[in-house]
């Protein structure tokens, strides 16, 4: 029998690295995930204190089932850890009624009976007091939709991975794989270690560490944002405001996250440089301030104070925006996870069941042909 030290090695343990290993250790696998920092940190695609959750799904139905998985597993990690990892403040996708937003999310509503709202401008600002959404606007309202805490949730899967006997090293970098033998080895600037499987998950810098992926990965640049109100700021609060994302011209987007504390999170939503992940981070400019103050003092005038604090982080994006779990090409014993095109997070821990199903040799729960590499060579992306 191959000798081994794991059964399987989990290369990059942000959230979805830590989510796989939560997943495999609470199924009795060996693992041990190794991360070339300190997660949750926020040099990568996992910090700025807040991710949307939401069902009404507008990037594709095929999303819904794995987002209803998710819910139940934050709610597990919650429950096992002890910790708050999400706040329901229901959520809007607003924009033109036949804008890629709002029909997409009407879409998965419709075929997935998400319970829903359609709201006019009227009943918006109704629901919403803080936002200013002018005729003709429409809005999704659901009532599930919320925010989870970023770095808590990333924090709290490594504590029950480890609580589950994973072993999760930092500030080990992962340098090469190589599949061709009768077991995995991984080599990193520490060591070389063998185990039967290994899982690919290191966000924006996944691309080097699979060259025969056979698609691009772009890294885009994101700047997130909090703003202090400059007048009603209760009305900016989780009690008042859901989380929200605007079609604010065709195809073009932004996103709000209620104030829990530290003011309204306001950002862009792609529209971003591609950028290498490897290069020390440019602090947010005053253009890309003033951007996003512009937006916010449109269609949440009362939130558009001063910007009080920036950020950048990165989306990693696959050709259409699809994300991508399935068996390295020609490696069946290595799985590769790119679940951003900046929208990855609230699926986390679903996706790491999925990928522990897959390592496992298990059906996965979830459907996961959307997800497939397969679709690049053979097939448009789904319509
Ligand atoms: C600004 C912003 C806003 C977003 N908003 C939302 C949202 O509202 N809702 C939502 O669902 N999603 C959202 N997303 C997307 C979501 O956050 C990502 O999809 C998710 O965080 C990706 O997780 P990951 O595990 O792939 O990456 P990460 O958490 O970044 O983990 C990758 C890890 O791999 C490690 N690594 C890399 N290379 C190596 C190596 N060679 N050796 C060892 N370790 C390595 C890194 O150190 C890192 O810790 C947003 C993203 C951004 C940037």
């Amino acid at each position: 029998m191959t000798s081994v030290d794991f059964d399987t090695i989990v290369i990059g343990a942000g959230a979805h690295g830590s989510a796989a290993a939560w997943a495999l250790a609470r199924r009795g696998a060996r693992v041990c995930a190794l991360d070339r920092w300190a997660p949750p940190h926020a040099r990568g695609s996992s910090h700025g204190r807040t991710r949307i959750i939401r069902e009404a799904y507008f990037e594709h139905p095929a999303y819904v089932p794995l987002v209803r998985r998710a819910y139940e597993l934050w709610s597990e990690l919650e429950r096992a850890t002890g910790r708050t990892l999400f706040r329901r403040t229901g959520g809007l996708t607003l924009g033109a009624e036949n804008g890629v937003l709002v029909s997409g999310a009407l879409r998965s509503a419709r075929e997935h009976g998400v319970e829903h709202e359609l709201l006019d401008a009227a009943g918006i600002a109704r629901r919403a007091p803080a936002l200013a959404p002018p005729r003709g606007t429409v809005g999704v309202l659901e009532h599930r939709a919320g925010m989870l805490f970023a770095e808590r949730c990333v924090e709290a899967l490594r504590v029950a991975a480890r609580e589950h006997g994973a072993r999760l090293e930092t500030g080990e970098r992962v340098l090469r794989w190589d599949a061709s033998g009768s077991a995995v080895t991984v080599t990193t600037d520490r060591g070389t270690y063998r185990a039967l499987r290994a899982i690919l998950a290191a966000g924006a810098w996944l691309a080097p560490l699979a060259p025969d992926l056979g698609v691009p990965l772009v890294v885009e640049r994101q700047v997130i944002h909090w703003l202090t109100p400059r007048r009603h700021p209760e009305r900016v609060t989780a009690r008042h405001l859901p989380v929200a994302i605007w079609e604010y011209e065709p195809g073009r987007m932004f996103y709000v996250i209620p104030d829990v504390g530290d003011g309204l999170k306001a950002a862009l939503h792609h529209q971003g440089p591609t950028v290498d992940p490897d290069a020390p981070a440019v602090p947010a400019s005053e253009r890309e301030q003033a951007d996003v103050l512009a937006l916010v003092e449109r269609f949440v005038p009362d939130a558009a104070g001063i910007v009080s604090e920036s950020a950048t982080c990165l989306y990693t994006n696959t050709p259409d925006g699809h994300f991508i779990v399935d068996a390295y090409p020609g490696a069946p014993d290595v799985l590769v996870a790119s679940a951003c095109s900046g929208h990855g997070f609230k699926f986390a821990p679903a996706i790491g069941e999925a990928l522990a199903d897959l390592a496992l040799g298990t059906e996965p729960r979830v459907d996961l042909t959307a997800f497939r590499l397969s679709r690049f060579a053979t097939r448009p992306p789904p319509a």
